[in-house]
């Protein structure tokens, strides 16, 4: 489904804003938090608010138009890739990159969950990413 037609579906209206923020998110491999795609799109929407970025991304969310990438603890980021994959997360500098692996997407729910019904499943790596990790290195010498 695309946004127009999810979006008609439930009677909200395509704005040029809205759209905006969707394709500023599609466009983006960073996984962008709502300030992220706010500051980026200011210049060009200055009519713009901070609140209409973040409703609009719990709208398209809610939608199942894109998806949020959990990282505890920290600001929500968001991602337009519906597809299965996965995350490396870096937990000095944030920066989020896309994990693509068929054998993350077939884990089997471990024994003894109890009668959980899975709905879906996304692995994430917590670590440094390569410039962290290289930053790292390079203090210790
Ligand atoms: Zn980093
Ligand atoms: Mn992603």
């Amino acid at each position: 489904m695309n946004i127009e037609e999810a979006l008609r579906a439930r009677g909200i209206p395509l704005t040029h804003q809205r759209l905006a923020i969707y394709e500023r998110l599609k466009k983006s491999k960073e996984h962008p938090s709502a300030e992220d795609i706010y500051r980026a799109l200011k210049p060009r929407y200055p009519s713009l608010s901070l609140a209409t970025v973040y409703k609009t991304l719990q709208t398209l969310e809610k939608l199942g138009l894109i998806s949020l990438v959990n990282r505890p603890h920290a600001q929500a980021r968001y991602d337009a890739i519906t597809e299965r994959h996965h995350h490396a997360i870096c937990e000095r500098c944030g920066r989020i990159d896309d994990l693509f692996d068929p054998r993350l997407d077939e884990l089997p729910l471990p024994k003894g969950a109890g009668g959980f019904v899975v709905t879906g499943h996304s692995v994430h790596f917590r670590g440094l990413c390569k410039g962290c990790a290289g930053a790292k290195e390079r203090r210790k010498r």
